[in-house]
């Protein structure tokens, strides 16, 4: 096609290219009431759900002859300032109300934009009320996408919960002042520094050969600030010490000397804030003196050293960087678009008590939903990775996601491993009418030739 301005090819889309997996709809406008503005109170709940706190005002038609038609019905969108919330996808109609009565004034639904409404009171509207009261005054509310994802997993009788790596990484996103944060941290630059915080060995020699670290006990080791810079990839010493710095502040890193008891021999990390002349060893609360003894080398004086907050160790002893570096990559995929990315990581659906799948991370972008699950190739192989497909095809099934990925850390995915996935979508057999997601693979996540 072209334009009649210039000679510009304007690119032609058909609705089955568009990236969200929706049914057209058509809707008619009044042109007098096309964009009006309230102002409404709102209170915001601590998972970011945004609660509208008066109803908005009645929407009575200024149009004349349309007012004039008393059995007139219309519906009314409201777009909320900023639009976050995942929009469509069928969520059921009480969920978008601030309070949920028992009966219901009106229906709504989540649109293209935000919620739309029908204009007519459904509940008990009494012979002669003006007609004003006749319409629906409704207030409603804006769900985070916790809540939005909480909201439609009851739809199917389910709950949705942070599990518990979900809760560790939450822990963190808290300590460091967000998620943002927390993926800047763990999915970013420093990683690799914080990963060699678990030791791999007992022996300080053979965990930290270039005498950079120190280990604590078989899994956990410290590093001095040369230990992780000499970690980090292409970044100033300036630029690494303003990062560690941030997390020293969040007290997910945290500064000390490794010291010894004089009494009980316990080698350990004493952090700066319990560091006096004398200070009490974490296992027998002998008191000992900071003197060379208790930290042995250099013959001058101690070296700082930095240690990783336990919850941070147990997060990465689990791979629960993954999912970080997972969202990092489609946040940095985006760049330069508009619109909005928001994610959710580590969540557990149940059936009253029972596990039924964990969900790596879901992510909501420019009105695409995305599932997805971190594995290491070889989990995903045979008949245990069969099932373990199924198991994301039901929640993406349940989430009506548009996407189904699979990342990784490792070099490839290999062909037998995508052609076993491919083949467990095609046959899952509770797809709604628009089919299957698209189904996505990352490799070698957390490095600058990720592949998808
Ligand atoms: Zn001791």
């Amino acid at each position: 096609m072209r334009s009649p301005q210039n000679d510009d090819v304007i690119p032609v889309i058909l609705g089955t290219e568009l990236p969200w997996r929706q049914g057209a709809t058509v809707g008619l406008a009044v042109q007098d009431q096309w964009d009006s503005q309230v102002t409404v109170p709102i209170s915001v709940a601590e998972d970011g759900t945004s609660r509208m706190a008066a109803p908005l005002p009645a929407p009575v038609m200024v149009n004349g002859e349309l007012a004039a038609h008393a059995d007139l019905e219309w519906q009314v969108d409201v777009h909320w300032q900023p639009g976050h919330t995942v929009r469509r996808r069928g969520l059921d109609s009480r969920e978008l109300f601030a309070d949920q009565p028992p009966l219901m004034l009106t229906w709504a639904r989540s649109s293209r934009y935000g919620v739309t409404y029908g204009s007519r009171r459904y509940d008990l509207v009494r012979g002669g009320a003006r007609p004003e009261n006749a319409l629906a005054r409704v207030a409603l509310r804006h769900l985070s996408l916790a809540a939005w994802v909480r909201a439609k997993a009851a739809e199917h009788d389910l709950s949705a919960l942070p599990s518990e790596a979900g809760r560790r990484a939450s822990l963190l996103a808290s300590m460091l002042g967000g998620r943002r944060r927390y993926i800047d941290l763990f999915g970013g630059p420093l990683l690799p520094a914080l990963r060699a915080m678990l030791a791999t060995s007992a022996k300080t020699k053979e965990a930290y050969p270039n005498g950079d670290g120190v280990s604590l006990s078989s899994t956990e080791g410290v590093l001095t600030f040369a230990g992780i810079y000499a970690r980090v990839a292409d970044m100033k010493l300036a630029d690494v010490r303003e990062l560690a710095d941030a997390a020293l502040r969040a007290g997910v890193l945290r500064r000390g000397m490794v010291l010894r008891c004089a009494a009980c021999e316990q080698k350990q990390f004493q952090t700066v804030e319990k560091l006096s002349q004398r200070w009490s060893c974490v296992r027998c609360n002998a008191l000992n003196d900071l003197d060379r003894h208790a930290w042995k080398l250099p013959a001058d004086e101690p070296t700082w050293y930095y240690d990783l907050h336990p919850v941070g160790r147990h997060m990465l002893s689990e791979h629960g960087e993954v999912p970080a570096l997972l969202s990092a990559y489609l946040r940095k995929q985006r760049k330069g678009q508009r619109g909005m990315f928001d994610d959710l990581e580590e969540v557990a659906i149940l059936r009253g008590n029972q596990p039924q799948v964990e969900v790596d991370l879901v992510a909501y972008t420019d009105d695409v939903l995305t599932v997805a699950e971190c594995k290491t190739p070889g989990e995903l192989t045979g008949k245990k990775g069969r099932q373990e497909v199924l198991k994301k095809c039901r929640a993406a099934a349940w989430l009506r996601a548009d996407r189904l990925l699979f990342a990784t850390t490792a070099e490839e995915w290999t062909q037998a491993t995508r052609v076993m996935v491919e083949n467990a979508v095609a046959s899952f057999s509770e797809w709604g009418p628009l089919g299957s997601p698209q189904v996505e693979f990352v490799a070698r996540l957390g490095r600058a030739d990720t592949e998808t």
